[in-house]
């Protein structure tokens, strides 16, 4: 058995190798399980959209173990803006140094705690049989912090820059890869996942 993830980026796919290696599993891409797919992310919540990737390509791929994520980062103040829309958020190809940017702009006069914001995802395992019948499960969590006053760190990518994570004293774009997968969202729902999977699959 092995596991495709539903993704075409390198980085994700990356991070799970490192958190799911130890199941024992072979992780490929779509790309490298030869699966092409339009996937219209519809979905209202990160925990829909991922279900929508993940089955979208579980019923190209019978029998097989699909595994897809959808994450964003929520912001309190801006009424949960960007939310499930923040890879889209002012236009999928606007530079991070322009959302960013305009992130901060926008939460001028926001004070201390009102600034708070998570990064959250979701993670989706569909295995589809011959007969269509599916099995699914989910795994939803956060990473929670406030938005910084400026722009700081080159680590990591997207929000990372004005994401302050105060136990830390700062932002995730100023901490190690290990350090971040230790306590960010996509970590802690992959590391609930491979649980989720030894449990219920292996
Ligand atoms: P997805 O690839 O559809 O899940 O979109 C996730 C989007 O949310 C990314 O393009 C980023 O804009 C944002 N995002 C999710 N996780 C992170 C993170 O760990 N750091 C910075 N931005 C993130």
């Amino acid at each position: 058995m092995r596991i495709i993830f539903a993704t075409g980026n390198e980085g994700k796919l990356k991070e799970i190798k490192a958190i799911m290696g130890d199941l024992g599993l072979e992780i490929v891409s779509m790309k490298e399980a030869g699966i092409k797919a339009d996937i219209v992310e519809d979905g209202k919540s990160f925990k829909e959209n991922a279900l929508i990737k993940a089955r979208t390509i579980s019923d190209i791929a019978r029998g097989e173990l699909i595994m897809a994520d959808d994450s964003g980062l929520v912001i309190d103040a801006l009424n949960g803006e960007p939310g499930i829309y923040s890879a889209r958020y002012m236009g999928e190809d606007t530079s991070y140094d322009i959302k960013n940017n305009a992130i901060l702009e926008r939460m001028k006069g926001v004070e201390g705690k009102d600034r708070s914001a998570r990064f959250v995802c979701a993670v989706a395992t569909v295995i589809t049989d011959e007969n269509g019948e599916r099995k699914e499960y989910t795994a939803e969590k956060t990473f929670e912090g406030v938005i910084a006053d400026r722009i700081l760190g080159a680590n990591g990518f997207g929000y990372d820059p004005i994401f302050f994570v105060p136990e830390k004293g700062m932002t995730s774009a100023e901490l190690t890869s290990e350090e971040k997968n230790s306590m960010s969202h996509r970590g802690k729902a992959l590391r609930e996942m491979k649980e989720i999977i030894k449990e219920n699959i292996l």
